[in-house]
């Protein structure tokens, strides 16, 4: 938990999200702006600010995090048709919220490359 992090205070339940799933290690939340017609945040509970601070400990946890948006993404009825996953990472990344999280996008056909 870092005191000044949007998403843990999520986690804490101090500020409200509209949950899809959450255990003891991840939680999966929709995005408040989608980008997308499908919009979900899927995050460790863990607070790891970003893909370069997590540390080799963290490979069991990050890899759940994949398995549980492709579980999202067929919960969802993605599967067919595809969909997206981003971890945007640093300045140049466009990284806002500084606590890993891997965008699930889907809903319409994605662009690339991404703007
Ligand atoms: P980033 O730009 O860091 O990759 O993504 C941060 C995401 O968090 C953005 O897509 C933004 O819309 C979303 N977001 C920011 N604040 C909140 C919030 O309070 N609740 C929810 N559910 N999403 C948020
Ligand atoms: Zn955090």
């Amino acid at each position: 938990m870092s005191d000044d992090c949007l998403f843990c205070k999520i986690i804490a339940g101090e500020i409200p999200a509209n949950k899809v799933f959450e255990n003891d290690d991840l939680m999966a939340f929709h995005d408040i702006n989608p980008a997308a017609p499908t919009h979900i945040l899927v995050i460790p509970k863990k607070h790891i600010a970003a893909v370069k601070s997590a540390r080799q400990e963290d490979s069991g946890l990050l890899g759940e995090l994949v398995l549980k948006a492709s579980e999202v993404a067929r919960d969802q009825g993605l599967e067919a048709d595809g969909y997206r996953l981003v971890i945007n990472t640093g300045n140049h990344g466009g990284q806002t919220v500084h606590h890993i999280h891997l965008h699930l996008l889907g809903g319409r056909h994605m662009t690339w490359p991404p703007g």
